[in-house]
């Protein structure tokens, strides 16, 4: 085996890194292409974490399904002499023992394991009692309280370090992503679990390396405090997601474009000015929701109507007519259509449904 020519920092250290970066390739293939690819990322100092898939999850049968234990050895080398942490995929407690045998030092769980309870739940119980530091991704499907159950179930195990990674959510709608970042889920996970360290995924959002940094500065710009993102010394030839592969100067030059945001604005004396404009919005959300209440309440009075004279709750004239008027003005407003078009959607479905309860209601 090689002498250690680095000391790894101690994962503590790693975790309170910010910005938290972690780069590799989507898969290990062979020990040149993991060990040229991780002496350069050393070598950029801009690197923490070096990942690489060993056991590859692939949508079909037939694709290149990793190199399994394989790579382990490779992953020990990386750590050897280059300094850098490694991390992986598992899926399985098989997987969790290797893993952990041959020294990996972060594992994570991918998108497709997410969504399989048992499968979360047999990782989870293979690493009790270890301090093991684990990355859950988000599931493919866009559930968030599937992405959290996964995370109580590694935490239930009595893992403390804990990092969550978005890496955006399948979908059959059209969009510009290979799996679109539904940042509002993104935003309602950080909110769930503040205190876990939030990284984006660039890579899996995109599926294509020339629309990495616009989503990479949007993750920033929410305040996430890392990013992964796949990293090969020749991106078109990987064996997996050469698409999005960036190469080792590829990733510098996107990292040197991020502008990092700081994460608690509140702690410096200066952000006074920002504390008044949120006491205003604190203030207009209290009016947005008294007058919501107030709506509800004329809508209780209009049900009670309908029902008095027979008339249907769902007006579809009535409905297009708000619409209409109300996106009319939306532009002016500097309102998005889009936006507008899904809060009255909202508003709409609240208000049938307190004058269906008012249906409801014996005379
Ligand atoms: C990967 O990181 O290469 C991977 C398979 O990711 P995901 O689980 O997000 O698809
Ligand atoms: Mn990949």
């Amino acid at each position: 085996m090689l002498e250690a020519d680095f000391q790894v920092p101690a994962l503590d250290h790693l975790w309170q890194q910010r910005p938290l970066i972690i780069a590799g390739p989507c898969s290990a293939e062979t020990e040149e292409q993991v060990l040229t690819t991780a002496t350069a990322l050393a070598a950029s100092g801009q690197v923490h974490l070096f990942r690489a898939g060993l056991w590859k999850p692939r949508t079909r049968p037939g694709s290149f399904e990793g190199v399994g234990s394989l790579g382990l050895g490779w992953m020990q080398q990386v750590r050897q002499l280059t300094g850098l942490p490694t991390a992986t995929e598992v899926a399985s407690a098989s997987q969790v023992e290797q893993a952990l045998k041959a020294g990996i030092d972060v594992l994570w769980i991918g998108a497709r394991t997410t969504v399989n309870p048992f499968s979360v739940q047999e990782i989870a119980d293979a690493l009790r009692g270890l301090n093991q530091p684990v990355f859950v991704k988000n599931p493919l499907n866009a559930d968030v309280d599937l992405w959290t159950g996964a995370v109580e179930r590694v935490a239930k195990a009595g893992i403390q370090h804990i990092g969550l990674i978005h890496r955006g959510f399948a979908s059959y709608a059209n969009t510009e992503f290979r799996h679109a970042p539904m940042w509002h889920l993104a935003i309602e996970m950080k909110r769930r679990h503040p205190d876990l360290l939030f990284i984006n995924d660039p890579s899996h959002i995109c599926g294509r390396r020339d629309k990495l940094q616009g989503v990479a500065q949007r993750a920033a710009d929410l305040g996430c405090d890392g990013l992964m993102i796949e990293c090969h010394p020749r991106p078109d030839e990987a064996w997996s997601d050469a698409a999005q592969q960036l190469s080792p100067e590829g990733l510098r030059h996107l990292l040197d474009g991020i502008t990092w945001r700081r994460q608690d604005a509140a702690q410096a004396a200066c952000h006074a000015a920002l504390e008044q404009l949120r006491q205003r919005i604190d203030g207009l959300d209290d009016e947005i929701v008294q007058l919501l209440s107030q709506r509800m309440k004329l809508a209780e009075q209009i049900g009670a109507y309908k029902k008095t004279h027979d008339i249907a709750i769902l007006q579809t004239a009535r409905w297009n007519q708000i619409l209409d008027r109300i996106l009319d003005s939306s532009e002016r407003l500097g309102l998005s259509e889009e936006f507008i078009h899904r809060f009255l959607e909202a508003v709409h479905l609240e208000s049938i449904a307190h004058q269906t309860a008012v249906f409801g209601k014996e005379k």
